[in-house]
């Protein structure tokens, strides 16, 4: 054997959040492989580590927004929210990367710059922002979805004299915004929840809104303990149950069509969905709102109405009510005391949906010519999503490929997974998987799973490298087109679909049959022996492995 074909880890994994802590631990603890994890960032968290502006919070209720692997984990961990906060969900984290002892094989504050496909060697060289290369056999990206800030249209930033703030990369010891004048660019999910509690504290606040959401209420409050004690009583049962939902949660209350009850039957089904809070509304009430614009034209004309209840100045509260795009095709922000906000006289909205924010100037946010001065700016404009976190580690797979050529049209997987050309290379809850509609922790311990036990395979095969046949990749982005195509999806302008990024390719990246569905095509591709997949030796096999 020569040394230049020896790895130096079995698996590099990427990121230290829900997706890189659970890789780790499986990989190493539970399969015995050598692991480097490398993390940007100064510690575990991920999405909890860099989100810490006012009001983060998860919107999928955190007995169900949690791991599931371990159950003596589900069992002792104790929420106090029913939606918990960023902080406490951060505290989980270190948590779990305490208990499992993960911190000693994490590399933090190291970003990986490159990831390079040796073809004569069936290695992935690796390399750091520190100048490190390491050399490993697989590769697993648990760089996020929602990982990498948007870079705003507009310019100016370095100009302003104040400070500037972005929900996505949050100072860690948080901003005091007493007295300060603050604006705010985006209402996205993001905005929606700091906002509010931002109007709080500032001497004025001015919202700068492109799209109004529909955003709905949140239901957050203590935990209810006889609830978590009925939930541990049967853990395992409420995590299938929830694996077998669209979202990943075990909602079981959905009627088939909101066109085929009365207005009177179809207002109470909402109202109930409304007061119960979380995803209710969206997902357990009707299930052709996603599918019919006439079904979908009940629930949003359902929600402006309450958005105009809540909102004093009518004015105000048209430039907050959505239209122009279905309800549920941009995902529905969750809100605490949001609308609310625009009651104060300290609050201003203004719409630049036809007059843009031309620049950031010295002392604020320039819109069309009027300068609106702030001391400190928000920038709450999203993410570069999906996509973004691969394509900045400079992929490239056989024959020097890159990633970014590839998937120049979009991206194309097989299964959300995997990528031809791209071979030993896993994305957690990548592209054309259902992923961001899926509960996440949930969505990712399949895909880690997967990920796993495809190498356990391999290693019993005495095989190597693992890829996606081109057919079989080809037949899976068609049929996640197909899908999508018979949702209202791809006819709004959302991050969903990548349009949130000028010049990106439109295109849908997200698995819509819902998770059972995805599961059981997952499950089909393993008993049949990993159909799809070529399954091979190395090109000259001296690779060693601990494995
Ligand atoms: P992340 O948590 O994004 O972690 C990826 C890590 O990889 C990051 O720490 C990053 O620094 C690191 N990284 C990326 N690239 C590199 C690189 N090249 N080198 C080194 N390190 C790198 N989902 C839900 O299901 N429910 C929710 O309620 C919910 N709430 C959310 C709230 C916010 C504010 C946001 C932004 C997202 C939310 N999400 C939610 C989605 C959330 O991202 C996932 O639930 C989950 O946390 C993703 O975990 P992850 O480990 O896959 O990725
Ligand atoms: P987002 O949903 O993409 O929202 C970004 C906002 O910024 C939008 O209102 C967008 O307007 C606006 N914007 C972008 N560029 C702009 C510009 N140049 N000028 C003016 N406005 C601009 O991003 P996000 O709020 O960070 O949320 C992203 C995702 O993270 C969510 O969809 C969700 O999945 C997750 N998240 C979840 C929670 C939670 O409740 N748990 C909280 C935060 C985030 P347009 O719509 O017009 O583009």
């Amino acid at each position: 054997m020569t040394s230049t074909f020896t790895p130096d880890t079995d698996v590099v994994v990427v990121g230290a959040g829900f997706a890189g802590l659970y890789a780790l631990h499986k990989l190493r603890d539970k399969m015995k492989m050598t692991v480097r994890t490398f993390e940007a960032g100064a510690d575990v968290g991920g999405t909890w580590f860099w989100n810490r502006y006012p009001g983060a919070r998860c919107d999928i209720e955190s007995v169900h927004y949690s791991y599931s692997f371990d159950e003596d984990l589900q069992q002792e961990w104790q929420w106090s929210e029913k939606f918990a906060g960023q902080p406490e969900i951060l505290r989980y984290l270190e948590h779990v990367a305490d208990r499992f002892d993960l911190r000693k094989d994490i590399t933090f504050n190291t970003r990986v710059i490159s990831v390079h496909w040796n073809d004569d060697e069936s290695l992935w060289d690796v390399t750091t922002d520190s100048g490190e290369v390491v050399r490993s056999r697989f590769f697993i990206s648990g760089a996020g979805n929602l990982s990498v800030p948007k870079t705003p249209e507009f310019g100016g930033i370095e100009n302003f004299e104040g400070t500037v703030l972005m929900t996505g990369n949050w100072p860690q010891d948080g901003f005091d915004f007493t007295d300060k004048r603050v604006a705010v660019i985006g209402a996205g999910a993001s905005g929606i929840q700091a906002i509010p509690l931002i109007a709080e504290r500032a001497a004025h606040l001015t919202v700068f809104q492109r799209t109004p959401n529909f955003a709905t209420p949140l239901g957050n409050g203590p935990i209810d303990p006889d609830e978590v004690s009925r939930i541990k009583s049967k853990y395992p049962q409420v995590r299938d149950a929830a694996r077998n939902h669209f979202l990943g949660v075990p909602f079981d209350q959905i009627q088939p069509s909101a066109l085929t009850v009365d207005a009177e039957e179809r207002r109470r089904t909402f109202d109930e969905r409304w007061n119960a809070g979380g995803f209710r509304l969206f997902i357990d009430s009707y299930q052709d709102i996603l599918f019919d614009k006439d079904a979908n034209d009940t629930i949003a004309e359902y929600i402006r109405d309450r958005i105009r209840e809540r909102v004093a100045d009518p004015v105000v509260a048209e430039k907050l009510a959505p239209k122009g795009y279905a309800y549920g095709t941009k995902r529905p922000p969750l809100e605490t005391n949001y609308y609310e906000a625009y009651n104060r006289d300290t609050v201003t909205l203004i719409d630049v949906k036809d007059t843009p924010v031309r620049a950031i100037t010295e002392t604020g946010v320039q819109v069309g010519d009027d300068v609106h001065e702030a001391d400190v700016i928000v920038l709450a404009t999203g993410f570069d999503a999906m996509t973004g976190p691969l394509m900045a580690m400079d992929i490239r797979g056989r024959y020097g490929q890159r990633l970014a050529d590839s998937w120049s049209g979009g991206p194309r997987t097989y299964l959300g997974l995997m990528v031809h050309d791209f071979p030993n290379l896993f994305l957690i809850t990548g592209p054309q998987s259902p992923s961001v509609l899926y509960n996440m922790p949930l969505a990712i311990e399949d895909h880690v799973d997967f990920a796993t036990e495809a190498i356990s395979y391999l290693c019993q095969q005495g095989l190597d490298v693992i890829e996606p046949r081109l057919h079989a990749q080809d037949q899976w982005v068609a049929t996640t087109n197909d899908i999508a195509s018979q949702t209202l999806l791809p006819q709004t302008n959302s991050w969903y679909m990548g349009a949130n990024i000028p010049g990106k390719p439109r295109a849908c990246m997200v698995y819509l049959a819902g998770a059972p569905a995805y599961r059981e095509a997952c499950e089909d591709v393993v008993a049949r022996g990993y159909a799809g997949f070529a399954l091979e030796r190395a090109n000259n096999r001296a690779l060693t492995a601990s494995s």
